[in-house]
């Protein structure tokens, strides 16, 4: 079973570093929008999610739930990825665009696809 650590803090810190090796400059924790998204880049109206793939429900098989008290995390997980989509849509609506980056698309190895995903989200459809 995967290990259920404080979410983000670590992934976020990779994401962080990835983007300052970038060259990008950004925020930190807006609490003035839905959803405190992790990255703000507020002249291009665009921010950036770091979702720990267990929390956050993510497809990837990472999200394998606990044996005891399924019904429990279950019931946690779809919480978020109910919030996470109302938080999205709120973005959406005052102007923002917005870029779930997962905890295992931090790997090492995914990075270069990563970075391409990145700069393509910041760069293109610039309004
Ligand atoms: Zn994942």
């Amino acid at each position: 079973m995967q290990k259920i650590g404080p979410q983000n803090s670590s992934q976020e810190k990779k994401l962080q570093s990835l983007l300052t090796s970038l060259g990008y400059k950004y925020n930190l924790h807006s609490k003035k929008l839905p959803g405190k998204p992790d990255i703000v880049f507020p002249r291009r109206k665009k921010v950036i999610f770091v979702n720990g793939c267990f929390w956050h429900g993510h497809t990837c098989g990472r999200a394998t739930l606990p044996r005891t008290n399924r019904a429990f995390w279950k019931n946690k997980i779809e919480g978020n990825i109910k919030r996470d989509k109302r938080v999205r849509r709120e973005l959406s609506k005052l102007g923002w665009k917005s870029l779930v980056v997962w905890q295992c698309q931090l790997k090492k190895s995914k990075r270069e696809v990563l970075t391409r995903r990145i700069e393509k989200f910041i760069h293109v459809n610039v309004s």
